[in-house]
């Protein structure tokens, strides 16, 4: 079994469609995928509806949210979509996200950047805007030459000269509201140093003190030592260790299937999630 419980489409700032998405998946022999978009569930729809026969849909998000001024990530699965707190805290941080990135547009502009807010909504399209978006309107203008290089103190990485914040949850609220949605969580991509400070090891504790389930070790942005060290610490803390892509599209690199998780920490997820299932493709109407 192949399973990849990280991927985004263009709900949010990856560059497949949610269609697009689970027949790449199903192109790339995995048996199980996560469609894990930014702060929504808007991608779901569309994903089930064209679910490819042998591949599982696992439904998902990626929750933004801040401890200390840190930015931290939290992976939600099989949590009820329906559930009225949960659903408020996602659309809380989707709707600052238009003013947010119009801020970060002005800034751009006041750096002397051609860029404009009708470009970057046009690259966002229905998705929920982010950074991602903005980087590649900067790529577009030949400002930078990929998303990636967007993401430096000179333009969007955090505190850099065009950065502005957004909304986001408290990391211990996102654990809980979560749970009590009937889902799972799993802290995204935890020592991704590349992308800026990560939460100390104390933080972590406390968060499975509070009912974090897992944390993701195998991703692009750890490298072996850090796999390791966060392989030891799960461990000591009970968690589960889940390996992912965190697939873009062509936005990043990874491919879907570079990295996934074992077949048994899937089922322990799944068992423990009592908000939504996994579900089978039948072979969607794309068959
Ligand atoms: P936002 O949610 O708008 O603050 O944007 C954060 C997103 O930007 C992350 O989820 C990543 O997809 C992307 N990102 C962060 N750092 C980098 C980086 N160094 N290179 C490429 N993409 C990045
Ligand atoms: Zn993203
Ligand atoms: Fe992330
Ligand atoms: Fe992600």
């Amino acid at each position: 079994m192949r399973i990849d419980l990280h991927a985004h489409s263009t709900a949010s700032d990856g560059t497949d469609t949610p269609a697009e998405l689970v027949r790449n998946a199903a192109g790339a022999g995995l048996d199980v995928v996560a469609l894990t978009d930014h702060d929504t569930v808007g991608g779901y729809g569309e994903a089930l509806a064209a679910l490819p026969a042998g591949l599982t849909l696992v439904t998902g998000a990626e929750l933004s949210c801040r401890l200390d001024g840190v930015g931290v990530h939290m992976l939600a699965y099989l949590f009820d979509p329906e559930e009225p707190e949960l659903a408020r805290e996602r659309e809380l941080v989707r709707d600052d996200r238009v003013p947010r990135a119009r801020t970060m547009v002005g800034k751009l502009q006041d750096l002397g950047v051609d860029v404009t807010w009708e470009q970057v909504a046009r690259i966002a399209g229905d998705g929920s805007v982010g950074r991602p978006h903005i980087a590649t309107a900067l790529v577009e203008l030949g400002v930078v030459p990929t998303v990636s290089d967007a993401f430096t103190p000179d333009w969007l990485a955090d505190g850099g000269r065009a950065y502005a914040e957004k909304h986001e949850l408290d990391p211990f609220d996102a654990v809980r509201l979560v749970k009590a949605a009937g889902g799972v969580t799993v802290l995204a991509h935890p020592a991704a140093v590349k992308r800026g400070r990560c939460v100390p090891e104390s933080a972590i504790a406390a968060l499975a003190a509070a009912g974090l389930d897992g944390i993701e070790v195998d991703h692009m942005d750890h490298d072996a030592d850090t796999r390791a060290r966060l392989r030891a610490l799960a461990a000591d803390l009970g968690l589960l260790t889940t390996g992912s892509s965190d697939y873009h599209g062509s936005r990043k690199t990874c491919r879907l299937g570079e990295y996934t998780t074992d077949p048994e920490i899937y089922g322990e997820i799944t068992r423990r999630a009592t908000g939504a299932f996994p579900v089978p493709g039948a072979g969607g109407r794309e068959r």
